[in-house]
């Protein structure tokens, strides 16, 4: 498998290309965009065409996870004349998120709702879901192919951890929003409290996303590489890596 940055500014977009929370993550032809964040339909079609898309996750109704899905809604409609596309998401996101096309999607996706108990399988990926410490119906997000496994927590609190998926992940994506001594809310994380998490789970690798963007992102670098015991590798735009 594959992952590609397209955006991880934290709870809003920052400057130089900050866009909010989008991951392209790939194996093979199965092509999977997980959380449309403002301003990840830009940086995916830098690399993937819309038409090769396989399906859409979205972890949670913030906005900062979910509002591209109107520029998906138009391009898909409009000008690919698509319908069914899937999206995989909360119960209700359908109704939620549909107040603002008036309840008119057109037919243009295909609603799949999520929850802890049911995996699902894409293409050639297996995905397991975990709902997470966070106000909205949030759910982390276990992708499985090829013998590799991708761990991505969408937003949480300290009350949820990745040790919920088996131990071991080749690589856990982890929001680190905030500096542990200056955690201005309950509902994310500190980048000390992500690396304990990964180290406590035995995750092989941890990359950090989701920081606040007005902190600067090599103290978030240092506070979470102390607590995971070895470096962690921070989001950016366009990073891609493999699992
Ligand atoms: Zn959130």
């Amino acid at each position: 498998m594959e992952l590609t940055i397209l955006g991880c500014s934290g709870s809003y977009g920052g400057p130089n290309a900050g866009a909010c929370s989008g991951y392209l993550v790939r194996d093979g032809s199965t092509t999977v965009w997980i959380d449309c964040g403002n301003g990840t339909f830009g940086h995916l079609q830098q690399h993937v065409a819309v038409e090769d898309l396989t399906a859409l996750v979205i972890t949670h109704a913030h906005p900062d996870h979910c509002v591209d899905l109107y520029g998906l809604h138009v391009m898909l409609r409009y000008a690919l004349h698509r319908v069914g596309f899937p999206v995989y998401a909360p119960a209700g996101l359908e109704q939620h998120l549909g107040t603002l096309v008036d309840g008119d999607w057109g037919g243009t996706f295909s609603w799949h709702p999520i929850d802890d108990t049911q995996p699902v399988t894409i293409g050639s990926m297996t995905l397991r879901f975990a709902r997470t410490d966070h106000p909205p119906p949030t759910y982390a997000v276990e992708l499985t192919a090829d013998g590799s496994r991708l761990v991505y927590t969408s937003d949480t609190g300290p009350g949820w951890s990745v040790a919920a998926f088996p131990p071991g992940a080749d690589l856990v994506l982890s929001e680190a929003t905030y500096l542990h001594d200056n955690k201005s809310a309950p509902i994310h994380l500190s980048a000390k409290e992500a690396g304990a998490a990964a180290r406590d789970a035995n995750a092989r690798r941890l990359m950090l996303t989701h920081v606040w963007p007005q902190l600067d992102p090599t103290l978030i670098a240092a506070e979470g590489s102390g607590a995971f015991g070895a470096p962690v590798i921070l989001a950016e735009p366009g990073l891609v890596t493999a699992v």
